[in-house]
């Protein structure tokens, strides 16, 4: 069976009414996901038989991305099980019961067992997995001072910076551009807390997704010929509690998130 080559490909085969039969909110969010492999074009029921003969199903497919996370995530949770809980829980400013460590994670709980497996009330992403479990093994428990820095500057980050801006600050800026208010939303959704003053930025917000990793980000509208822009600020204390390696992956893993919840309410061009 011919597996489609891009996401547009799938597009153009529908007729782009948004009717919700295939219980997507729009044709583009149904396409994302027969693209994904997680939705079979047969759940349009506006297509011509002949042309979901023609593609069959479609195989789930795996992108770099979720490649490489899939391989950090087997060698963590193997670390994660020889952990001893109650130190850690001090450490990290999680609480220690029934073999479990839970810890907030934007407002929200997350419990973590000794085999490195997550729950959580809501859906677990393994953006999310990737930083938790660095921070259990990784946080020296230094104190947020509230000195706010920009990846660049902190110890390690020049050598991360570029691809840093790419996969992160690039593309919230653009779901920000596109859509401010649904990035409002997801900042409400998950306790965000908006500050002023901060870099004379037009909407500053702190995150909280880790309880001594909070995150600023600062955006500036577009204004007078000039064009908009973001940033996004790390406590100073967060290599000591997360390290470079989770702090990006903190950071790409939370615009993956916001980019795919934007993606299925059909806003991202
Ligand atoms: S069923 Fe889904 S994909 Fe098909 S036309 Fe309606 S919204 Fe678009």
């Amino acid at each position: 069976m011919a597996q489609f080559k891009n996401l547009m490909e799938i597009f153009k085969l529908l007729n782009k009414t948004n009717c919700r039969k295939c219980n997507e909110t729009t044709c583009l969010a149904f396409a994302a996901a027969v693209f994904k492999g997680e939705k079979q074009l047969a759940a349009c029921p506006d297509l011509d038989p002949g042309i979901i003969a023609q593609y069959g199903v479609q195989e789930k497919r795996q992108s770099g991305y979720e490649a490489d996370l899939e391989k950090a995530l087997a060698y963590l949770k193997s670390e994660v099980s020889a952990v001893d809980f109650s130190t850690a829980a001090k450490r990290i400013g999680a609480v220690s019961a029934n073999g479990k460590l839970t810890l907030k994670v934007m407002g929200k709980d997350f419990s973590v067992d000794n085999k490195g497996y997550l729950y959580s009330d809501i859906h677990v992403n393994p953006w999310v997995t990737i930083p938790i479990l660095t921070y259990i093994l990784q946080c020296k428990g230094s104190p947020v001072n509230g000195k706010w820095m920009p990846l660049r500057e902190l110890p390690g980050g020049q050598e991360r910076y570029r691809l840093f801006a790419q996969r992160c600050e690039k593309p919230l800026k653009k779901l920000a551009d596109t859509h401010t208010e649904l990035f409002e939303d997801l900042v409400d959704i998950f306790n965000g807390r908006p500050v002023e003053n901060h870099y004379q930025s037009d909407i500053a917000i702190v995150l909280q997704p880790l309880p001594l990793v909070p995150m600023l980000v600062c955006y500036w509208k577009p204004e007078d010929g000039m064009a908009s822009d973001l940033n996004l600020f790390f406590d100073a204390s967060a290599p000591d509690n997360l390290g470079m390696d989770g702090i990006y992956a903190l950071g790409t893993g939370i615009v993956n998130m916001f980019e795919k919840l934007a993606l299925r309410h059909g806003v991202v061009q």
